[in-house]
C-alpha cells in the first residue's frame, strides 16, 4: 500500500485508493465536493423524461454539463450525488439504513447487454439474434422484475423461471410475445399446466427438461390440453470452471442431463412423435465466472452437442448459455474468484465467435443466442446506504511517567520497555511484552495481581504495540506477528445495518464488495477500520476490502466528527443480496429508495418502500403483535395493583412499547 498522506491529498487519491474507477464500471465517480456521485451518459435525444412516475419536485440541474463524444453527437453527463439524494430522503421521513435503487443503470445495463450481443453479431455476420432472459431469482422484487419487463421489452428481453411462483411472476409481468420465458428447475403438473397456457397464449415459453422424469409429464400434459410445448435440455457439461460457483458445472454437477439421459431423453420424444418440440440447448457454466477461457470451453462444448443433435435431425434452433457472466467486484480485472479478466463485448465475441467456428464448417444455421445474466444485469443498480453510529479505537489511556514503588514488578517491566523501543528491537520489545502480559493475567487468575494492577499493565501493554506500529513502516523484514498487528489495533465502525439482511454473501462466501464512505473523500482518511454490523454476532462484519487494488483486512477510513453524519456505500448489492438476507437478530428488511436520474441532472424519487416493522418482523416468526401487547399489559396492570407503578406510569410504559412495535428494526435517532 502506498503511505497515506495529508500532502497533496485529492479526490483522485480517493478514487485510485477505493478503486472506484475499475469496480464502477463507470456508473459512479467523485465530485469536487469530495462526494460520491453516480454517473450518466445521456445520447443528444435520449430519454429526456422517461421517467414513468413523478411524485417529487425536481431539484436543480447544477451537475448536467454537455460533452462531445467522438462521432461528434452532443451527449450529456450528469453526477448525481449521493449525499444529496440523502438528505432528500431525509426530508421525507426515511431512515438509515436505506437500500437506494437507480432506475437508470437497470435500463443502462439491459441496454448494454443487448447491443453489445448485437455488435458482436454485426461484427462476425452471425446469421441470427440474441435474445436475453433475466433470471428472476436473482432479484425477484417487483419493483425490478417491473423495470426489466418495462426497459427490456425494446429488446424482447425476457425472463427465466426457477420454480411455479417465479413463473407466476413471469407470466404476469411480460407483455412482450417476442420475448421468451425459460422455466428451469423441477416442474411439477402444475407448472407444466401453466407454462402449456403461456404457449396458447402465443408466449414462446421453454420448458427446460432438468431430469428425465419430467418427459412423461410434459407428453401426458401437452397431449391432454392440446398444445405443442417448446422444449429444452439442460446438458451437464463437463468443462469445469473457476471461481466459487464451480461446482454447478462439471460431471458431478447436480443440474441437468448426462450424455445417456439426454439420448433417453431424446429417443423418448421420437416415440412420442414430439421431436419436433426439442428446440433448445441449455447450459449455465456457474455464476460469476471469473475466467473468458472458461466461457469459451463451455460454449464450445455445447455447440459440440448442438451440432450433433442437429446433424440427428433435431430441429434445434435455440442455444441457451445461462448466466455466468460476471462482475469485477474487486475491480481488478484478473480472474480472482470476485473479479472478471474479460469485458461484456468479449464475452459477446468469443460466444459468437465459437458457435460460429464449431456449427459454419457443418453447415448448420446458426442458433438464436439465449443467456440468463442476473449478477451482470442488476448488480450495479443498488447501493446499501448506511451511516456509522459508534466507533472503537484501541488506544491506550494515558500512561503515568512514573509508576507507583507498590506495582507489581511485571507491570514495572512492562513501564521500562515503553521507554526502549527503537526500530532496531521492536520484535524483541515485541516478545518481551507478549511475555509480562501474558505473566500479569496468569497472575490475576492466581490471586496475585489485583485487577487495577491488571488495567495499567493491558493499558501499558496497548501503548507499547501503538509505538511498534508507528515504526513498522520502517522495518524491512518483520514476523508474521508484527505484520498482523496493525489489523488487530485497527478501530471498530459500527455500520447501521445488518450483514446477514443485506450482505448475506459478505457473510456466506466471504464475497468482496466495494464498501466506502461516501463524502468527505477530498480528506485524507487518517484511520483504519473494520466495519460492524448492528447484530451481536461475531461474524457480523466485514473485514475484506480492497485498497489500492489489493486485500486489506482493513479500511482507510476518516475520523467521525462529533455531531456530524458520517455515511457509508456498499456498492454492487442489486444481485442475490436482497433474496438471501435474512432475520438474524430480526433485523428486518431496509427502507428501499427507487431514484430515475433524467438527463438535464435533475432526479425524481420514483418509488419509497417502508422497511419492515417490528412488528412486521415479530409476526413473520409467528408472534402475533396484538396478544404480545395483551401480554403486556397484564403484567403493567398487575404491577399497578401491586402498587409497584401507577396508572400513569402503565399508560407511558404501554405506548413506548406499541411505539417500538411500530418502528424501524435499525437504530433510529
Ligand atoms: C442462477 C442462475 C442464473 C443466473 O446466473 P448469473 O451468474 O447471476 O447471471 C442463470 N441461469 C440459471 C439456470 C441459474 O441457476
Amino acid at each position: 500500500m502506498k503511505s497515506i498522506s495529508s500532502k497533496n491529498w485529492s479526490i483522485d487519491r480517493s478514487a485510485e485508493l477505493y478503486g472506484i474507477r475499475e469496480w464502477s464500471s463507470g456508473y459512479f465517480d467523485v465530485n469536487d465536493k469530495g462526494e460520491l456521485v453516480c454517473s450518466l451518459t445521456f445520447a443528444g435525444d435520449e430519454q429526456v423524461n422517461s421517467s414513468p412516475v413523478k411524485q417529487t419536485k425536481k431539484t436543480s440541474a447544477k451537475e448536467a454539463q454537455s460533452i462531445v463524444t467522438a462521432d461528434d453527437a452532443i451527449s450529456t453527463k450528469v453526477n448525481v450525488s449521493l449525499m444529496d439524494i440523502i438528505s432528500g430522503m431525509k426530508e421525507r421521513g426515511m431512515d438509515m439504513p436505506v437500500l437506494l435503487r437507480f432506475e437508470n443503470l437497470i435500463e443502462d445495463r439491459l441496454t448494454k447487454l443487448n447491443e453489445a450481443f448485437a455488435n458482436a453479431i454485426k461484427e462476425s455476420s452471425y446469421q441470427n439474434y440474441y435474445r436475453g432472459v433475466f433470471p428472476i431469482k436473482v432479484n425477484q422484487q417487483a419493483q425490478v422484475i417491473e423495470e426489466i419487463s418495462e426497459f427490456g421489452s425494446r429488446y424482447h428481453h425476457g425472463l427465466e423461471a426457477g420454480s411455479k411462483a417465479e413463473l407466476i411472476i413471469a407470466l404476469a409481468s411480460l407483455t412482450d410475445n417476442d420475448a421468451c420465458i425459460v422455466c428451469n428447475g423441477y416442474k411439477d403438473d402444475e407448472f407444466i399446466s401453466l407454462g402449456l397456457h403461456a404457449i396458447q397464449l402465443g408466449i414462446n415459453c421453454f420448458f427446460v427438461v432438468e431430469t428425465l422424469s419430467e418427459i412423461p409429464l410434459i407428453i401426458a400434459a401437452s397431449t391432454k390440453m392440446n398444445v405443442k410445448p417448446l422444449i429444452g435440455v439442460r446438458l451437464k457439461l463437463a468443462s469445469k470452471v473457476d471461481g466459487y460457483w464451480s461446482s454447478d458445472s462439471g460431471d458431478r454437477s447436480i443440474f441437468g442431463l448426462t450424455t445417456s439421459q439426454l439420448m433417453e431423453a431424446v429417443d423418448q420424444l421420437r416415440a412420442a412423435d414430439m421431436i419436433d418440440c426439442l428446440q433448445l440447448l441449455h447450459c449455465h457454466l456457474g455464476s460469476q465466472i471469473p475466467n473468458i477461457q472458461n466461457i469459451r470451453s463451455g460454449v464450445l462444448e455445447a455447440c459440440r452437442y448442438y451440432s450433433e443433435l442437429s446433424s440427428e435431425g433435431v430441429p434445434l434452433g435455440y442455444l441457451d448459455l445461462g448466466g455466468g457472466l460476471a462482475v469485477d467486484y474487486e475491480g481488478a480485472y484478473t480472474n480472482s474468484t470476485h473479479s472478471m479478466n474479460y469485458n461484456l463485448d468479449e464475452y459477446c465475441a468469443d460466444i459468437v465467435e465459437a458457435i460460429i467456428e464449431t456449427l459454419d464448417p457443418l453447415g448448420i444455421k446458426h442458433p438464436v443466442i439465449l443467456t440468463e445474466s442476473g449478477r451482470a444485469t442488476v448488480a450495479y443498480s443498488s447501493v446499501l446506504l448506511f451511516n456509522i453510529l459508534d466507533v472503537t479505537h484501541f488506544e491506550p489511556a494515558p500512561i503515568p511517567k512514573v509508576i507507583a514503588e507498590d506495582a507489581s514488578e511485571l507491570v514495572k517491566n512492562l513501564h521500562a520497555l515503553l521507554e526502549i523501543i527503537t526500530i532496531r528491537n521492536v520484535q524483541e520489545c515485541f516478545n518481551d511484552a507478549s511475555h509480562y502480559r501474558d505473566e500479569i493475567r496468569e497472575n490475576f487468575r492466581r490471586g496475585r495481581e489485583t485487577l487495577r494492577s491488571k488495567a495499567l499493565g493491558e493499558n501499558i501493554y496497548l501503548a507499547i504495540l501503538q509505538k511498534i506500529v508507528l515504526l513498522l513502516p520502517q522495518v524491512k523484514r518483520m514476523s508474521t506477528e508484527l505484520e498482523n498487528l496493525p489489523e488487530s489495533l485497527a478501530d471498530i465502525y459500527y455500520g447501521n445495518f445488518s450483514v446477514f439482511q443485506s450482505l448475506p454473501d459478505s457473510w456466506a462466501i466471504d464475497q468482496i464488495f466495494p464498501i466506502m464512505p461516501i463524502h468527505r473523500l477530498d480528506e485524507v482518511p487518517t484511520r483504519d477500520a473494520i466495519l460492524a454490523d448492528l447484530t451481536c454476532d461475531c461474524d457480523g462484519k466485514i473485514d475484506s476490502f480492497t485498497v489500492d487494488g489489493v486485500h486489506r483486512k482493513t479500511l482507510p477510513v476518516h475520523e467521525v466528527k462529533e455531531g456530524e453524519d458520517y455515511f457509508f456505500g456498499a456498492f454492487l448489492v442489486g444481485a442475490y443480496q436482497e433474496t438471501l438476507g435474512d432475520l438474524h437478530n430480526l433485523f428486518g428488511d431496509t427502507n428501499v429508495v427507487s431514484v430515475r436520474i433524467n438527463s438535464d441532472g435533475s432526479y425524481d424519487y420514483v418509488k419509497e418502500m417502508e422497511g419492515d416493522s417490528i412488528s412486521d418482523v415479530l409476526s413473520y416468526v409467528e408472534y402475533y403483535p396484538k396478544a404480545l401487547t395483551e401480554r403486556f399489559r397484564q403484567r403493567a396492570e398487575k404491577a399497578v395493583k401491586s402498587g409497584r407503578i401507577n396508572v400513569a406510569e402503565r399508560q407511558t410504559m404501554l405506548r413506548n412499547f406499541s411505539e417500538s412495535l411500530g418502528g424501524y428494526t435499525y437504530f433510529e435517532k
